[in-house]
């Protein structure tokens, strides 16, 4: 059986322990500011879920809910808003967006040094040059996974299912960093099955449902699932095939309870580290 990496356990530990801990000495408790455009139902959930750790953490969070008819203008006066709200650190934008808005040119207009999602091209740009300062929160986790259950990086050979500007670009940025050899596959890669079955680590991230097989998996693979589905009888899975999976990986993430809660500890994370930089305090860790 393989080791089973559990973000749920982890998330916890971190959120409660450094994360916490830190948050409660400095002079002003971190601001996180989340804008929910429309009354998407899965937005909502995530919405309420990262508030709901924010508070636990003792963060200060506000959430913005504007009108699924709300015009680009709009948006970008609540933005510019919250940009210049100085109780406010951190500042994400629940996507999608509704048809009418465009996505990239207000995420764009987040000050990047709010840009706690790490999605601003200033901090894309900062990340592939190796000197990140916000780094996407699900790459960001997947990295904390692999740190705290010692899986070695350097010299090995990661394999990432999918190119998105929000999880495969970062990840493939972050592995490289660590000294992988990187490979990055996606819907045009010709044989996907022989790219897999070349990794030391994979990362699937994708978001089709258990589209990854445990017949291509390297005997000894570390198996990162990001994915998230859910099926026509409520099943939630990822984009690996989790028991064909488990019998090859040395080390596999579930879901749920793997890459997901990993995600919501490094947006508060980077939060804290925003709301510290703008105090003056030098985080240890
Ligand atoms: P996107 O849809 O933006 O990207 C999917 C990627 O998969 C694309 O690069 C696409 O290739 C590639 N792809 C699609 N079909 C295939 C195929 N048949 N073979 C190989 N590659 C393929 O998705 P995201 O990156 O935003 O999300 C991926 C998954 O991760 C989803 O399930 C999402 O729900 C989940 N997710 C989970 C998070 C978490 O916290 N755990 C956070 C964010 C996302 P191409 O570029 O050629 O179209």
């Amino acid at each position: 059986m393989p080791t089973i990496l559990d973000g749920r356990v982890l998330s916890r530990k971190l959120n409660q322990g450094r994360v916490k801990a830190a948050a409660a000495k400095l002079d002003r408790r971190p601001g996180l500011a989340a804008v929910l455009v429309g009354s998407d139902p899965a937005s909502q959930v995530y919405v309420r879920r990262k508030g709901v750790v924010a508070g636990r953490v003792g963060f200060v969070h506000k959430q913005i809910n504007l009108s699924a008819d709300i015009d680009q203008a709009g948006l970008l006066k609540v933005v510019a808003e919250l940009n210049a709200d100085s109780e406010i650190d951190g500042i994400l934008v629940q996507l999608p967006l509704p048809k009418q808005l465009n996505a990239t040119e207000v995420l764009d207009a987040i000050d990047a040094s709010k840009d706690v999602d790490g999605f601003h091209p200033i901090n894309a740009g900062l990340l592939a040059q190796g000197r990140p300062l916000f780094v996407p929160c699900t790459p960001l986790g997947v990295m904390r996974i692999l740190e705290d259950a010692s899986i070695p990086t350097s010299g090995k050979h990661a394999v990432i299912v999918g190119r998105s500007d929000i999880v495969g670009k970062p990840m493939a940025q972050l592995l490289l960093q660590a000294n992988c050899t990187v490979t990055i596959c996606h819907s045009r890669t010709q044989d996907l099955a022989a790219e897999v079955a070349r990794a030391d680590i994979v990362v699937a991230a994708v978001g089709r449902p258990e589209m990854v097989l445990g017949e291509w998996i390297q005997p000894g693979a570390v198996v990162v699932d990001v994915g998230i589905n859910r099926l026509e009888d409520g099943r939630l899975v990822g984009d690996v095939h989790f028991e064909s999976a488990a019998e090859k990986a040395s080390h596999i993430t579930p879901v749920p309870g793997g890459v997901g809660p990993m995600t919501i500890a490094m947006l508060m994370e980077n939060t804290l580290r925003s709301a510290a930089v703008r105090q003056g305090v030098v985080l240890d860790f």
